[in-house]
């Protein structure tokens, strides 16, 4: 038998349908619904949960409260595999792993696994592919392919889990403690698996994986209406806003949603989801040399940002193929930060990691299309 539909409203329902359905795309009340749907009592649908979030146990052969026989057809329809591993690609030392992944329809996405001495950080796709068109992000380049199902964006969690839970980084078995949805696509362009991949990332056991909403970084290019509705959503999960530039004249150039939506517009709808949730927002710069690093605007962005609850991310260029662009000068990016510290905005440089293995926004898969074109 298979799951029936359940009534949600899914953004691209016609592409959605081909994707097999999976407990994770569905609310806990949902997942007894569908286990009732199938024939089977309600409970048997909490304790598939509580192997697939708790246990992260992907073998039904283990799932011991639940008969022997029952195990492989339920597995299969309340956890059929949405993505299978393609390769990895690990850099320093091998805290930093890439994994590129194949899901059903041959569509490929990655996510990146990073260990620190006091985290472990995953970063997750949401898109196969964005159709935002930043012209300095590889993703970006290639236009959208398709949204992913909050199952295939929750599975690229859960196997980031399993594989720390296993010891599968240097220093031994660890606990996924950080989620940010920065690798493909633009989260809040697929907005409703994204929020249901939170509530399974946010939700404790048996329902989702526990982790602590203030652990959880949703990047967004700056969609107005989907800031808004997150904000409605009442999840105190930290908003990353891409600004890239404090002036619109060029931000019209480097964001080209920003056509739609001005930085003011952004800006206000960010202080308005603080105000909300009480979480400092990020506002991530990615350093061009040249062509936003100038001392002028990292004057305007302080002007801009000294009276707001914002922390600013520079993120040195991570020149993607065939680009004219590069990462900023040492002095330069020593400059900008000097002059945001002076209005009193605190700032960060993010370090480089996995910068040899295409770390970055969609150059992995990009580099395989390539392969196998
Ligand atoms: N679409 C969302 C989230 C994914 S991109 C967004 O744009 O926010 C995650 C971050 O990587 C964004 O801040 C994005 O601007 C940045 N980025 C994209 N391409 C990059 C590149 N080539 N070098 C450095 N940062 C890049
Ligand atoms: Fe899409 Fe973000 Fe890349 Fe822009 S930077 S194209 S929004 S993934």
């Amino acid at each position: 038998m298979s799951i029936p539909e359940v009534n949600l409203v899914f953004d691209e329902p016609v592409q959605r349908k081909k994707v097999p359905k999976h407990l994770a795309d569905y609310s806990p009340e949902e997942r007894r619904e569908v286990a009732k749907a199938l024939g089977l009592p309600a409970f048997r649908a909490t304790q598939v949960a509580t192997h697939y979030f708790s246990h992260l146990a992907d073998d039904p052969q283990t799932w011991s409260d639940i008969p022997a026989e029952m195990r492989h057809s339920i597995a299969d329809q309340l956890t059929p595999k949405l993505i299978e591993l393609v390769r990895s690609v690990t850099c320093d030392n091998g805290m930093t792993r890439k994994d590129l992944w194949k899901l059903h329809d041959g569509t490929l996405v990655e996510s990146v696994l990073m260990r620190y001495t006091d985290r472990v950080t995953v970063c997750i796709s949401s898109q196969a592919g964005c159709g935002m068109g930043c012209p300095f992000c590889a993703t970006g380049q290639a236009g959208l392919t398709r949204n992913l199902s909050a199952g295939e964006i929750t599975e690229q969690i859960v196997a980031a889990a399993r594989a720390c839970a296993n010891g599968e980084l240097p220093g031994g078995p660890a606990r996924l403690s950080n989620i940010v949805f920065m690798g493909m696509g633009e989260p809040l362009a697929n907005y409703n698996a994204v929020v249901r991949t939170l509530h399974n990332i946010i939700d404790p056991a048996p329902d989702g994986l526990g982790i602590s909403a203030r652990s959880v970084t949703v990047s967004t290019v700056g969609l107005v209406n989907g800031i808004e509705k997150l904000t409605e959503e009442g999840l105190a999960v930290t908003l990353a806003v891409s600004l890239h530039t404090p002036d619109d004249e060029l931000r019209d150039t480097l964001v080209p949603i920003n056509s739609r939506w001005k930085i003011k517009e952004v800006l206000a709808a960010a202080d308005a989801y603080e105000k909300r949730t009480g979480r400092r927002y990020s506002i991530e710069y990615a350093m061009i040399r040249d062509i936003n690093d100038q001392s002028w605007r990292s004057d305007l962005l302080g002007r801009l940002l000294k009276n707001r609850n914002a922390h600013v991310n520079l993120i040195p260029l991570n020149p993607t193929p065939g680009s004219k662009w590069t990462a900023s000068r040492r002095e330069d990016e020593a400059e900008f930060v000097r002059i945001l510290e002076g209005y009193g905005v605190p700032v960060t440089v993010r370090d480089t990691r996995g910068r040899e293995i295409d770390g970055a926004c969609g150059q992995l898969a990009a580099s395989e299309k390539t392969r196998t074109d």
